[in-house]
């Protein structure tokens, strides 16, 4: 039987991987095989609100090991470190307990097709002190470990009164820094509300970003200005035209010679490949990314596909595919039917990708929701307010309607729904 093998359940790969389970696997037309480092799967766009305790992950986890015997397909939990391209096999790492005994030796997994989808790391662009200091929003335990810093720093400074603020500091004004700056006035808000002693300017929140405007990829200006006057009502400080050189325990250093004092520092200023892509054998780029024909295989090996934010897809303009949800299913859907024709006739001719821009939505936690729909014609259609907090949370239901057909996830989003009318709006431990 063919062995389809998918390195990576994130927010392409669990799309590809329930539909060809679905499809192929269920009806023992192939082997469909899930790899994935961690135990469970969280949608990675809510990771700022996991951090800030707007979401909870217990609703919102989903757990690999019963969602591939409901879809017809096999888990294996693992890390993949080395591939065999001559014996086409996979290699994962072994997996050890918290005291460094070992759970797992070192597997090999076989496949006939292997698709890649690993996602991206956040940059540090080698400055010195950001690994050490700074908290990066790439893992649900990343996410889950800065709710608890965030938490336990509201409760220091709340009962400090000696301690005039709490300072943020967020780099990169992309779409993430830009809703964490919100997401933490609203956490702030929220724990002002049960009762913690959070004076109105405790927190101070400064987002820095080196090009000339908030949202730098988005090319709409509307929607760039519309974030830029929000956060100011908030109260955040934007610094832009302003380079990080240096992070310390106390702050970050810009080019021009300013110290910005920070009790917290959140680093989301790009994104590249893991750097165990480059060990691969495959051809990869600048930003560690797995290079791709159009039709998503690597060039040197036609079994071999990647897809989402590890893969860097040419594009008939020139450019490459963007690192975004959109762009990390569209491809996983298109490798899946490629694999599919492939099976039929080893040499059918292959769907390239070419990214359709289907908007671009910035959700400003309670305060504000601004963004563009169908950018693909033309200028698009401009949204904001209801209708575009509307439309942003229906992409996180497209997602769970894709993993759990319509009934199941409808319900589930019912359930998500109830139990946050009945919970605390903010998660505290
Ligand atoms: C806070 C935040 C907010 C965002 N908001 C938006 C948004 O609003 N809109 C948007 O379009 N995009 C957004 N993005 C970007 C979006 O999340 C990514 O572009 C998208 O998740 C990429 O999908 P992917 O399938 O390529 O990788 P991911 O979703 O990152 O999944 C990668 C998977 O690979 C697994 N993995 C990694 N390494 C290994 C390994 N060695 N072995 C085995 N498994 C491995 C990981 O555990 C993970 O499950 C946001 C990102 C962040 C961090």
């Amino acid at each position: 039987m063919t062995n389809i093998v998918i390195v990576g359940g994130g927010a392409g790969g669990m799309e590809i991987v329930t539909k060809l389970g679905r499809k192929l696997g269920r009806k023992g037309k192939a082997q469909i095989t899930l790899v994935d480092q961690s135990d469970h799967h969280i949608w990675k766009p809510l990771l700022h609100e996991l951090a800030t305790g707007s979401l909870d992950e217990g609703l919102n986890a989903l757990d690999y090991r019963v969602h591939a015997s409901q879809n017809g397909y096999r888990f294996e939990q693992g890390t993949l470190h080395a591939l065999d391209q001559v014996n086409h096999q996979i290699v994962l790492a072994p997996i050890y307990d918290n005291k460094g005994s070992e759970v797992l030796p070192e597997r090999r997994i076989d496949y006939d097709y292997l698709v890649l989808g690993v996602g991206a790391i956040t940059n540090d662009f080698g400055i010195p002190g950001v690994k050490e200091h700074c908290d990066f929003l790439d893992l649900t335990e990343q996410a889950m470990g800065l709710r608890k810093k965030i938490l336990n720093r509201f409760l220091r400074y709340a009962k400090n009164h000696d301690h005039k603020h709490f300072e943020i500091t967020i780099v990169g004004a992309g779409a993430t820094g830009v809703e964490m700056a919100a997401e933490m006035h609203h956490a702030a808000d929220t724990l002002r509300g049960y009762g913690y002693e959070i004076s109105e300017d405790l927190l101070r929140v400064t987002l820095v970003e080196a090009a000339d405007r908030v949202l730098p990829r988005v090319e709409k200006p509307r929607i760039c200005n519309a974030v830029a006057e929000e956060l100011e009502k908030l109260g955040v400080v934007v610094k832009t035209h302003t380079r990080i050189t240096e992070v310390t325990e106390r702050g970050m250093q810009t080019a021009d010679g300013e110290f910005l004092p920070s009790d917290l520092m959140i680093w989301s200023a790009g994104v590249m490949g893991h750097p165990f892509l480059t060990t691969l054998g495959l051809e990869t780029n600048r930003a560690n990314q797995i290079l791709v024909k159009p039709n998503c295989q690597v060039p040197s090996n036609d079994r071999i596909f990647a897809f989402g934010d590890c893969a860097a897809c040419p594009q008939p303009d020139g450019s490459f595919t963007p690192p975004r949800g959109q762009t990390a299913r569209q491809m996983a859907l298109m490798i899946g039917d490629n694999i599919q024709r492939l099976m039929d006739n080893p040499n059918a001719e292959l769907k390239e990708y070419v990214y359709k821009d289907l908007g671009s939505l910035v959700n400003l936690s309670k305060f504000h929701t601004v963004g563009n729909l169908m950018s693909f014609m033309g200028g698009g259609i401009a949204v904001e307010g209801k209708v575009a907090r509307l439309v942003y949370t229906s992409l996180y239901r497209r997602h769970m309607i894709a993993l759990h057909g319509p009934v199941k996830g409808l319900f589930l989003m019912g359930l998500n729904g109830l139990q946050r009318l009945m919970r605390p709006e903010l998660k505290l431990h």
